[in-house]
């Protein structure tokens, strides 16, 4: 990965190769800390980050669902992003790392008590399924890896704990040649990626299930929003498998995926096998508006 200069830690600047932790450190063990992905992009006023408050309220959101109090308001912890790209002076697309963590000090599953720490990290990161995706599209697997299913665990979260069961289906997916895992709930209806929410276009209906089993997505509400301004028809509702498999176009969103058009599915070959004429349209108006380039999504923008 690409290194940058400094990664926030507790209020402190620290420099890269010096941000460390100890062995015995709470949520290594236990795997109770909670974490963002946000993006700032280069536009033509300079690197702005695109949704900062709203990602930063959703940390705060996650640490108050799994019990952990933070040390830090929102508005300093946003201070503090804004502040370590200002210092690591990032030439290219940043991707924003906040993560909350229990600390060494105290061992135990009652974790009331271990230490609370927070450090922000940021490096240059490019398309996360890959430039050649997000123009072409991907080949996704359909998991045997069922979603966490919502009565046992706290899908509103944006829990360090939760991506076991993503790791588990990305990895299961990469084996079997495909690029990215499309994971089911319990009763079989599609939950998400294994970092992305999903979507699928039929007869011009762009479709995509309710966040009952998936992160309540800021990409995937920016999309809504955006289709709702071009008069595309939305219908949020469960999906199937099958209906997957005849959709006319499907993609991924996520701050790292973007949207990512999806060419395949287990085999069975979506729309044309390409990006697909919807998905290319929010495609590119999604970039127009982290790029600063649409007047009506500036208020999304942070600018360092
Ligand atoms: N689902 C999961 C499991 C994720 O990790 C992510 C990435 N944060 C998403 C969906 C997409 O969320 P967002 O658009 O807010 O990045």
């Amino acid at each position: 990965m690409e290194k940058a200069k400094y990664i926030w830690m507790d209020g402190n600047f620290v420099p890269w190769d010096e941000a460390k932790v100890h062995v015995l450190t709470h949520t290594l063990h236990y795997g109770n800390g909670v974490f963002e992905g946000t993006r700032a992009y280069q536009t033509d006023d300079g690197l702005a980050i695109f949704r900062l408050q709203d990602h930063t309220k959703r940390l705060l959101n996650s640490a108050k669902i799994v019990k952990i109090d933070v040390p830090f308001s929102q508005e300093e912890l946003e201070e503090a992003q804004i502040e370590l790209l200002r210092k690591n002076d990032f030439k290219g697309n940043v991707y924003i790392r906040p993560l909350i963590y229990l600390g060494y000090g105290k061992m135990g599953l009652y974790h009331i008590g271990a230490p609370v720490h927070v450090a922000i990290a940021a490096w240059e990161w490019g398309a996360y399924l890959g430039e050649e995706g997000l123009e072409n599209g991907i080949r996704v697997k359909i998991s045997s890896i069922v979603r966490n299913p919502v009565k046992s665990t706290f899908g509103k979260a944006k829990a360090v704990a939760n991506y076991l069961n993503s790791q588990m289906a990305k990895y299961e997916a990469i084996e079997a040649g495909y690029e990215e895992a499309l994971m089911l709930d319990d009763e079989g209806f599609v939950a998400e990626g294994s970092g992305e929410c999903f979507f699928i276009v039929r007869d011009g209906v762009l479709i995509t299930p309710p966040n009952d089993n998936s992160l309540e997505s800021i990409t995937q509400a920016t999309i809504l929003e955006i289709a709702r301004e071009m008069d595309i028809p939305i219908e949020r509702r469960r999906i199937t498998r099958d209906e997957v498999y005849i959709a006319d176009e499907a993609f991924f969103t996520g701050t790292a995926a973007e949207v990512t058009p999806v060419r395949e599915v287990d085999g069975r070959v979506i729309g044309n096998g390409k990006r697909g004429p919807i998905t290319k349209e929010l495609q590119e108006a999604y970039f127009d508006v982290v790029y600063g380039r649409d007047k009506n999504y500036k208020h999304y923008l942070t600018y360092i």
